[in-house]
């Protein structure tokens, strides 16, 4: 397959996406095929898997001009290498991604470890192939043997990616309930329930750092299951917590109680509400803290919904900088990758502007390390966390 001049640069330069506006006209190619990349002289690049229907039309797999081996084969020592590495980069869990795609050389493949039970998506028609799947399979069985090895489904993609539908389910063992630790904190996890899987893994660093910082009273807007609200719960007086979705919170407190044993820690308040509205209140009756998370979904799906993000950003962190006391600590996170850093920034300091804040950077985090960027496709950085301190 001959792509345009600006995709092999781009491949060339380290990237590892071909869009389809960049193929050379040619025959059709059977979707999820293997195929060979080639500059319009005829160069070869490397091999990529092949898409007919997403955007992303070639997803190399293999650089340089030598045949590629036999993709299952490579994919299990991809695997391999993959599960070694999180050995040397995450501590004190239970709970990681085993497989990042693209940054593991695995595009189109996520696993992720929760203690015993392990969960796979495939998410591309070249991942999604019986040989592909097995090899992934039973590379991690191996590995790892799991209690249990779980399929997670996103129909959308499968639509997306024209593939027939499927459920999740088990591919390997029975239970896909367990419980994970991270950073000395448990949670309760099920691999066939939850919004989606590892909502909370690329995070884990960033609640060990939210729960170093955090103090007095505090503020978990977003809180999910609960993850930064347990981690702040030992070094604080009083934590409120607030989500939209009443099984999350369900789910936060059966959390909070499985960690009741282990040293003094206030109650947690879980609060059900839009988090807009109640942060509006909140300023209005001029409520007070000194530890603020915001940690909100992915407002910007597309490019096109920037505009619109950066004002829902804008609002959240406003309102929190507006109640934070002298010496208040506000982690404040977005994990939309259509939201550069830069950006980012530029709402926080708009934020402080109209706040008549002007709060010092204590860190700047991304994404767990267990979520690696690669350094040339910045698609693979999704998520900004900010630590800022207040002063009066
Ligand atoms: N902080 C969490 C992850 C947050 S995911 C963690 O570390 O695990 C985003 C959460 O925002 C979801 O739980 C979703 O239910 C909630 N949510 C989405 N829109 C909301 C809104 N307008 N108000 C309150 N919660 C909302």
């Amino acid at each position: 397959m001959n792509v345009s001049p600006r995709a092999a640069a781009r491949l060339r330069h380290g990237h590892v996406w071909v869009y389809r506006s960049d193929l050379a006209a040619s025959s059709p190619l059977p979707p999820g095929s293997v195929v060979e990349v080639a500059d319009e002289a005829g160069n070869v690049i490397g091999s990529a898997f092949y898409s007919s229907s997403s955007q992303i039309a070639l997803r190399i797999i293999w650089s340089g001009g030598q045949p590629a081996p036999d993709p299952s084969s490579l994919v299990e020592e991809r695997v391999r290498a993959a599960v070694g590495l999180r050995q040397t980069l995450v501590s004190n869990s239970n709970a990681y991604r085993l497989v990042f795609g693209e940054a593991d050389q695995l595009p189109g493949i996520i696993a992720d470890r929760y203690n015993d039970v392990l969960t796979v998506q495939f998410l591309t028609q070249g991942t999604d192939r019986d040989a592909i799947r097995n090899a992934v399979v039973r590379t991690l069985a191996d590995e790892l043997k799991p209690a249990a090895i779980v399929e997670r489904v996103d129909g959308r993609i499968r639509e997306l990616e024209h593939l027939p539908p499927r459920q999740s389910g088990m591919l390997l063992g029975e239970t896909s309930a367990t419980i994970i630790q991270m950073n000395g904190i448990q949670f309760h996890y099920d691999g066939m329930q939850g919004q989606k899987t590892g909502a909370f893994l690329d995070q884990r660093e960033n609640y060990a750092a939210a729960g170093r910082y955090a103090q007095g009273e505090a503020l978990d807007v977003f809180t999910y299951q609960g993850g930064f609200a347990l981690h702040l719960a030992p070094r604080c007086a009083k934590v409120t917590a607030v989500d939209s979705s009443r099984p999350a919170l369900e789910a936060a407190e059966r959390n909070e109680q499985l960690n009741r044993s282990t040293g003094d820690r206030p109650e947690i308040e879980w609060i059900e509400g839009n988090a807009f509205d109640l942060l509006k209140d909140y300023a209005t009756s001029r409520m007070q803290y000194d530890t603020i998370v915001l940690d909100p979904p992915a407002f910007a799906k597309t490019r096109r919904d920037l505009p619109n993000a950066l004002r829902g950003y804008k609002e959240l962190n406003l309102r929190a900088m507006k109640m934070l006391r002298s010496g208040g600590i506000l982690v404040t996170c977005t994990c939309s990758h259509h939201v550069p850093e830069h950006d980012f920034l530029e709402v926080l300091r708009s934020a402080a502007a109209d706040a008549r804040r002007s709060p010092r950077i204590l860190e700047k985090r991304g994404q767990a390390k267990d979520h690696p960027v690669l350094l040339a496709v910045p698609e693979t950085s999704y998520l900004k966390c900010l630590i800022l301190q207040f002063t009066a």
